[in-house]
């Protein structure tokens, strides 16, 4: 296993569309392998292939909550269901993105959804969910569509995100040794692609 590398925004990779993968094979698995071990390594929950510039579909996600959601994802397809209570379709919380370090901002994602995919085994995979699992999903299939959680703010949001972005950057870019220290520490959120929902953002 291997970790690789993280595009960092605005990385022109996190910008395009990735593509569907054909056959599920021991190459497949080892891309799986080293999502998850580069997850793991920036304190992530969930990874897309796009953000290790690899235009495939395929993500990991790890929500360290349950067995059940440590999971890799291959050509996934998401439909969205409607709550079944008396909740909301959507709901706001907090996220991070292992490609932006740092920066965290409130995203509106449905509530509640339902997944089919392929593991990493090739065998086709089909679940309902909700939650922070299902909040984690929404994010990394949109990296697989060269959207990014920015996106879904509203403009004067994603105007100020933006800003804020380019500050972590030019501080980055002004003190290289503080490069490792931009990037928080386990459990503080902000580094995380989608922080967990105890970490205080
Ligand atoms: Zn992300």
């Amino acid at each position: 296993m291997a970790t690789l590398d993280i595009r960092i925004f605005p990385d022109p990779v996190l910008r395009k569309e990735a593509a569907a993968i054909k056959r599920v094979t021991r190459k497949t698995r080892r891309l799986v392998e080293d999502m998850f071990e580069t997850m793991y390594a920036a304190n992530g929950v969930g990874l897309a292939a796009a953000q290790v510039g690899i235009l495939k579909r395929v993500f990991v996600v790890d929500t360290q909550e349950s067995p059940e959601e440590r999971q890799a994802f291959i050509n996934p397809v998401v439909e969205i269901l409607p709550p079944e209570n008396e909740e909301e379709l959507s709901e706001l919380g907090a996220e991070g993105c292992l490609s932006f370090p740092g920066l965290t901002a409130d995203v509106t994602r449905s509530r509640r959804i339902r997944v089919r995919a392929k593991d990493e085994n090739g065998d086709p995979m089909e679940f309902i969910t909700d939650g922070f699992f299902a909040r984690v999903i929404q994010h990394e299939l949109d990296h697989l569509n060269g959207v990014l959680f920015i996106d879904r703010l509203d403009a004067a949001n994603r105007q100020l995100k933006l800003m804020e972005w380019e500050e972590l950057l030019r501080q980055a870019e002004e003190s290289p040794d503080l490069v490792g220290a931009s990037r928080p520490e386990p459990g503080a959120g902000g580094g995380q692609d989608v922080p967990r929902e105890d970490a205080p953002v």
